[in-house]
């Protein structure tokens, strides 16, 4: 086969490889999950971690008002007992009782107030669930197929490199040299088809000089208008 024929047919491997080449870059960002999917995990952790966070505060102030309301009771039927005679002492039991009380009605605020915030929470998180799950279970789909196709795509990847070394070995080096260098420089097309008299990279008309001493395959012909390298069937 002519040098003229096999770049060519280096030009479809390359063609093909570069396609199989940007569609396993595709595969692999896929492959990563969606970011609305990205997106709703990173919700769920968090509504859950808010939601741990308050039941914790809610624990908390119940345990303390549940303590300093036995603490007031104590103080309480100690002030009653008469055992107490001291003024002073009287004084600043009563004062400490005070104290204790509007300590344990900020407790409950504060009780209440984590509460709601649980209730909010725990409503939150169960919507988020659901709207994960579905996610979850689309991407499961989803991520089997792109698996797969992953898997097809290497394979084509590296029998196309085997194929580009085979037929890369059967062209002349300087001819190599010459459609690598044009490959770089045309956008990865270095072969253009000639279609009748046209060149079907940049359409322009090649004079029937050209046209016609593209028959003889054995000389590598360039597009005047693009520069590429000429192929007829
Ligand atoms: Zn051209």
């Amino acid at each position: 086969m002519s040098d003229s024929n096999l770049l060519y047919r280096l030009q479809e491997i390359d063609t093909t490889w570069d396609r199989v080449r940007r569609r396993l870059q595709q595969l692999q960002t896929l492959a990563g999950g969606s970011n609305e999917l990205k997106t709703t995990r990173e919700e769920v952790a968090s509504t859950e971690s808010n939601l741990q966070q308050w039941q914790r505060a809610q624990s908390e102030a119940e345990f303390e008002s549940r303590s300093l309301t036995t603490k007031i009771q104590e103080s309480e039927e100690r002030l009653m007992s008469g055992q107490v005679r001291n003024p002073k002492e009287l004084e600043a039991l009563q004062s400490s009782i005070e104290s204790m009380r509007r300590h344990k009605i900020s407790l409950d605020d504060q009780s209440v107030e984590a509460m709601l915030k649980v209730e909010e929470f725990s409503g939150a998180l169960v919507k988020q669930k659901g709207s994960l799950a579905t996610l979850e279970s689309n991407w499961q789909t989803k991520h089997k197929a792109i698996e797969e196709e992953l898997q097809q795509r290497k394979k084509e990847f590296l029998y196309l490199k085997r194929l580009r070394e085979q037929t890369v070995g059967q062209i002349s080096p300087a001819a190599v040299e010459q459609y690598e260098h044009l490959r770089r420089r045309k956008n990865g097309i270095a072969v253009a088809k000639l279609e009748g008299d046209i060149c079907n990279a940049c359409h322009m008309q090649v004079p029937t000089g050209i046209v016609g001493s593209a028959r003889n395959t054995d000389v590598l012909l360039y597009c005047p208008g693009c520069g590429r390298l000429l192929h007829r069937e």
